[in-house]
């Protein structure tokens, strides 16, 4: 027994799933769906879909805001733990998996909820903050261009009312945060923005190590 996070091997990462996963039958539909995409790997694991819903409750969330929401996985997992009131906006861009995401918001009667805005995330960003919307969320979810995680973060920032969440995925982007000098523009940001975060005081911090990293940033 050693007090640092387990390296999960597979059998230990499936008993995980088999004692904690609550997936609803729509959900694994879903999950089996996109599996068979070409862009698959963007989809999140099933236990962090679970522990996004987890923080939307633990949180009291209302409004909701995600940033690359793909076939709509995660966005169901948090729009599903909203209460009747709640919101949330996802930013993508127009793509045939959009299509998907709507048939399962739909299926699962949580389309009313659910506000999907097909430009640019930046541009969708940008907008709430000139319609006032600064310091209006509870909860931003952020799973797109890694490119973008910086300016993403600033974003965040501006929109989260203090004491909000804003989540990132791929913080540690199987393992290639570790290497120097890396000529991709989606590495260096990731490692820019871990960098930054680690003394960035506007924000309380920490990156688990569930599915390929998550980091929680509570604004202050
Ligand atoms: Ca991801």
């Amino acid at each position: 027994m050693t007090a640092r996070t387990l390296n999960l091997d597979d059998s230990l990462y499936q008993y995980l799933l088999d004692v904690s996963l609550r997936e609803t039958p729509l959900l694994k539909r879903l999950r089996d769906e996109t599996q068979a995409l070409p862009m698959a790997r963007w989809q999140i694991a099933p236990e962090q879909g679970q522990f996004l819903a987890l923080l939307v409750k633990l949180t009291g969330a209302r409004r909701l805001l995600e940033v690359g929401t793909f076939t709509g996985y995660s966005a169901l997992c948090m729009a599903s733990a909203l209460p009747e009131d709640g919101s949330l906006i996802c930013c993508d861009i127009p793509g045939d998996y959009n299509a998907t995401a709507r048939r399962y918001w739909q299926e699962a009667g949580l389309a009313g909820r659910i506000d999907l805005r097909l430009v640019p995330a930046l541009e969708t960003l940008a907008e709430l903050e000139r319609q006032g919307q600064g310091g209006q969320f509870d909860l931003i979810f952020i799973d797109a261009d890694k490119a973008n995680y910086p300016s993403y973060l600033e974003h965040a920032l501006r929109l989260l009312r203090v004491g909000g969440l804003a989540v990132f995925d791929n913080t540690l982007w199987s393992g290639r945060v570790l290497e120097e000098n890396s000529e991709s523009a989606d590495t260096r940001a990731i490692q820019a923005l871990n960098r930054a975060l680690k003394d960035d005081l506007r924000v309380d911090l920490s990156l688990l190590p569930i599915g390929d990293g998550l980091t929680l940033c509570r604004k202050r």
